[in-house]
């Protein structure tokens, strides 16, 4: 590995120098979302001071310079995850935004009675929800692949699951909970032999894995900006072009428009039809601005570097008698979760904090996941690009100090 220079990667991101309770911020909370670098943060002041101004409308010269750097970052994102075509990036709000999308569009056109969606036992609500709110409303049925104790994908469940009733398959690529890594290139290649597509949800790969929908011949890949270091209220859904031609708008409004009138709407095109309302512009541009971060350290760099981090922490942590893993698969990215045993991950969270250690506690909106290890929830350390080996020293001495006070 060349060399990470994280003392500057850290310098680039000025929270990072934040005091809690009165100790150094140790930010583990990743998976929630990341901190964001200077250069994102002076994009967003940018926007404000120099091009504020609405996209797609104007012929005015702000509105032009705002649209140029709208559709800039289209087409960072595109290069980034190596679409095809700039215009099967669709610019949402968020992961969440983008699965629904999905849901409401592609269910509508191609979801019948008696049909089934797959998703996974280790999906993130906003990958459930959607998938049975259109269940409900064409009388499909929800069918779920199991995981084993160790938190891997049941393959060979996965395999008999699939038959022509199939009409989509919606996993996420790395589980926000257990760090499981999942063979994705493996789940799509068998739903592509039976003609099913495959939705990714890319919210806790994007940040961590290089990603390339090509590559992978995935159909639909969502994800965040403000987990991969941009702001909040941007995210993208790509999806190939023959599906997304095929599917019919989402929401209506402004922008996803060629013509209207009272007896008819001419519907845009890709990837308008998609984009209703005025988006969040600011976010959008700044997202570009945050790719472009990711792109000077690199993100095989940054894989290699959490790579290693994320072993450091699981052994140092395998130290503590206590601590009993949750998720502890072959292959895993950027998440710990435990649980210190006869002690509520609440209170390990409360504890941690007070010593200046921020991570995250609870069922980190995968309630069916608990149920299926029977617990009330973990704590959850994910790491970043910036997060270092002192990071990981302090966690497991708070760790240990909230085992010695709860036990
Ligand atoms: N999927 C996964 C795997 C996630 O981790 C998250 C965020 N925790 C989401 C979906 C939802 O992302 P957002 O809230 O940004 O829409």
């Amino acid at each position: 590995m060349t060399h990470y220079d994280i003392d500057s990667i850290r310098a680039d991101f000025p929270i990072l120098k934040t005091k809690v309770n009165g100790h150094p911020l140790v930010y583990l909370d990743n998976g929630a979302t990341t901190q964001k670098p200077q250069s994102v943060i002076n994009a967003i002041t940018d926007y404000y001071t120099q091009i504020n101004s609405n996209v797609h409308r104007g012929v005015h010269h702000l509105s032009q310079l705002a649209t140029d750097a709208y559709e800039v970052t289209r087409k960072k994102i595109s290069e980034f995850i190596n679409a095809a075509h700039d215009y099967e990036v669709i610019l949402t709000s968020g992961t969440t935004h983008s699965i629904n999308l999905v849901a409401n569009s592609y269910g509508k056109q191609f979801v019948r009675e008696g049909d089934e969606i797959v998703i996974s036992a280790m999906e993130h609500h906003s990958n459930i929800v959607p998938w049975q709110m259109i269940c409900e409303d064409r009388g499909a049925k929800l069918r779920v692949i199991p995981i084993n104790d160790e938190g891997e994908l049941d393959m060979e469940a996965y395999a008999a699951m699939l038959n022509e009733r199939v009409k989509l398959v919606s996993i996420t690529y790395v589980s926000n909970t257990l760090g499981t890594l999942n063979p994705i290139k493996e789940v799509i290649k068998q739903a592509h032999d039976q003609d099913i597509p495959v939705l990714i949800d890319g919210a806790q790969a994007i940040q961590h894995l290089d990603v390339d929908v090509q590559a992978l011949d995935v159909d639909f890949f969502a994800f965040s900006g403000h987990k991969m270091y941009g702001p909040t209220g941007v995210g993208v859904l790509y999806g190939k072009e023959k599906w997304l031609d095929r599917m019919p708008p989402y929401q209506g409004g402004g922008d996803m428009i060629k013509e209207v009138r009272f007896e008819k709407t001419i519907y845009n095109e890709l990837p308008f039809k998609f984009e209703a309302g005025t988006p969040n512009i600011e976010a959008g541009i700044c997202l570009g601005t945050a790719i472009d971060y990711i792109k000077t350290t690199g993100i095989n760099q940054i894989a290699l570097y959490e790579t290693e981090l994320l072993k450091y922490a699981t052994k140092a942590l395998s130290e503590i008698d206590q601590i009993r893993f949750i998720g502890t698969a072959k292959e895993k990215s950027s998440v710990i979760s435990f649980l210190v045993n006869g002690a509520h991950p609440y209170d390990v969270g409360v504890i941690l904090d007070k010593l200046g250690v921020a991570v995250r506690t609870g069922h980190h909106c995968t309630q069916p996941l608990m149920e299926r290890f029977d617990i009330p929830g973990t704590v959850r350390a994910s790491i970043a690009m910036y997060n270092t080996k002192e990071d990981i020293d302090l966690l497991v001495n708070a760790v240990k100090k909230a085992a010695s006070m709860l036990l």
